[in-house]
């Protein structure tokens, strides 16, 4: 018997078909999660274009149902940024061919895809058929531009439906971006109401406002001035760099010279350094970087995974909060009882620097709830789906034991975990968990116990001021009976003053506790 043979057509795709196919990849998997990754991708594009360049953000967000259109659930999503603007010849691409970004360099920044724009701009298109719109005043010029824009999906290209420049009158600068598609509000509302709260929590230096599909208008009130550093472009690690990098990165480079090479084009090699990495690997420092062959790039790349020298990356080009912003933030939004924040020192994982922050907030406004509520964030961004898959989720719930910190659930406990990083290892494009990466673990584990450790001792302090105040309530109620008989011994007093000068004294005392006064306990225990 012969078998049947087909013959199979083999065909590629362009990054557009691909994610058109694809798009719960990049977390456009139907329209409720559409439209919170539509708010999220616009919302951190219009945070990158200011905070990252120093620039405090005014950022409008508004969804609004479209009510031209024969279906109801057709809705406008516009995002409005005071940022830097994108220059005109970018503005199509930007918005209109996949993978084209500003941010493919080694700096820390929310986007890193060089999807999320696109992704929305595809989704909608394809939904509701409309175009995208964009006006943008870049920063030094003295226009505002204006286009209308679709993706060829085929050959993942902008198609310019429209275009215009305006002169400005005023010295805005910034972008409005606004696209159009198919989403179901009533189940993202309460994932965008949370991302936006979120987002409030960890950029406490940014004016937030969020108009609803139902004329509600929420505003985060900005409550600092105070900016995290801006993050800064740096040159690889040797340790981060695998073979087909050194390879681009021979091409790329304009040194001459092999030694060159390595001490121009990363971070922590200087001269002796890269001439020690040379010898041991046998080639010539005066070898033509261009020229190499693809053994001498295999024996470089082994001997500097071998080579123990180099010093760990910097980590002063990343953007951390600080201990100050994540306190604010989380007393701004949710008014807790007792807060605590640490920034971790930089680590390292595969020649990655990262930095690990972690705040705590208890009590007050928090409601009580079976586990510690998360709040995850990686280079400033809230994840909010695949929480159970994240590192922090499983240290949170699995290896720190809270009742050594003296709390026991249900309790009123929220837990802030921040990575940033030139490089999150996220578990997927949607950039909504990460990876249990050993370095990373460690650190906020480590982190955790820092402010937990200070909880412990406000509870205990708490607990101890409970009990006395308890002790103090219980002696009050003997003071009128006290004060009669020490009136009786001693001349010259009337019961009354000695009654109240005992109670003041306990008062006073409590007052450093900051707890009810004894009055206010007597009056409430009778
Ligand atoms: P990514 O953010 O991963 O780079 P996007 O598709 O979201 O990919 O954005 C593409 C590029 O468009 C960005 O790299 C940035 O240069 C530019 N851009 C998008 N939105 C804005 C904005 N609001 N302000 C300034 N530049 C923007
Ligand atoms: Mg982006």
């Amino acid at each position: 018997m012969t078998a049947a043979v087909t013959i199979e057509k083999f065909t590629s795709l362009t990054p557009s078909e691909f994610f058109y196919r694809n798009k719960e990849i990049a977390g456009f998997s139907n329209p409720s999660r559409a439209l919170y990754q539509t708010v999220r991708e616009l919302v951190e594009n219009a945070l990158d274009a200011t905070d990252a360049h120093g620039i405090l953000p005014v950022i409008k967000v508004s969804i609004k149902r479209d009510g031209g259109h024969e279906k109801d659930n057709i809705f406008s999503v516009t995002v409005e940024d005071n940022g830097i603007g994108i220059p005109p010849n970018h503005i199509p691409s930007a918005f209109g061919q996949l993978l084209y970004s500003s941010k493919y360099i080694l700096r820390q920044t929310r986007g890193m895809f060089g999807l999320g724009a696109k992704m929305a701009v595809l989704y909608g298109q394809v939904t509701t058929g409309k175009p995208v719109e964009v006006i943008s005043a870049p920063i030094n010029s003295r226009k505002i531009y204006y286009f209308k824009l679709r993706i060829d999906i085929k050959n993942n290209k902008p198609i310019i439906l429209e275009k215009a420049q305006y002169s400005k009158t005023n010295d805005w600068h910034g972008t409005i971006v606004k696209v159009y598609l198919e989403g179901d509000w009533s189940r993202s509302k309460s994932k965008i109401y949370e991302y936006l709260r979120r987002t409030a929590v960890i950029a406490p230096y940014a004016e937030l406002v969020f108009s609803d599909p139902e004329g509600n208008i929420v505003y985060f009130e900005r409550s600092t001035n105070k900016m995290p550093p801006p993050p800064r472009e740096v040159k690889p690690h040797p340790y981060g760099v695998d073979l087909e990098m050194m390879k681009m990165m021979l091409q790329l480079t304009t040194a001459e010279t092999l030694l060159d090479f390595l001490v121009k084009e990363f971070q922590c090699v200087g001269e002796i350094t890269a001439r020690k990495i040379l010898a041991q690997a046998g080639l010539p420092t005066d070898a033509n970087p261009h020229k190499l062959t693809m053994e001498d790039v295999e024996k470089l790349i082994r001997t500097i995974k071998k080579f123990k020298d180099i010093k760990p990356p910097r980590a002063n080009h990343l953007s951390y909060l600080g201990e100050e912003i994540i306190e604010t933030g989380l007393k701004a939004i949710l008014r807790p009882e007792f807060v605590a924040a640490v920034t971790r020192k930089p680590s390292v994982y595969e020649g990655h620097a990262f930095i690990v922050e972690v705040g705590l907030a208890y009590g007050g406004g928090i409601k009580a709830s079976d586990r510690p509520q998360l709040l995850r964030y990686a280079n400033k961004i809230p994840l909010l789906y695949d929480e159970g898959s994240d590192v922090s989720f499983k240290i949170v719930n699995e290896e720190i034991d809270w009742n050594y910190y003296g709390i026991s659930f249900p309790a009123p406990l929220v837990v802030l975990v921040h990575i940033c990083s030139t490089k999150i290892p996220y578990k997927g494009v949607g950039k909504e968990s990460i990876a249990d990466v050993p370095e990373i673990e460690r650190e906020i584990i480590a982190a955790i116990r820092e402010v937990a450790r200070k909880l412990k001792m406000y509870l205990s302090k708490k607990r101890k001021e409970m009990e006395e105040a308890e002790k103090a309530v219980t002696i009050a109620k003997y003071i009128p009976e006290v004060a009669q008989a020490l009136a009786k011994i001693v001349d010259n007093v009337k019961p009354e003053d000695l009654e109240s000068r005992l109670l003041a004294l306990l008062n006073q005392k409590l007052k450093a506790f900051k707890i009810r006064s004894v009055d206010e306990v007597v009056v409430g225990i009778e």
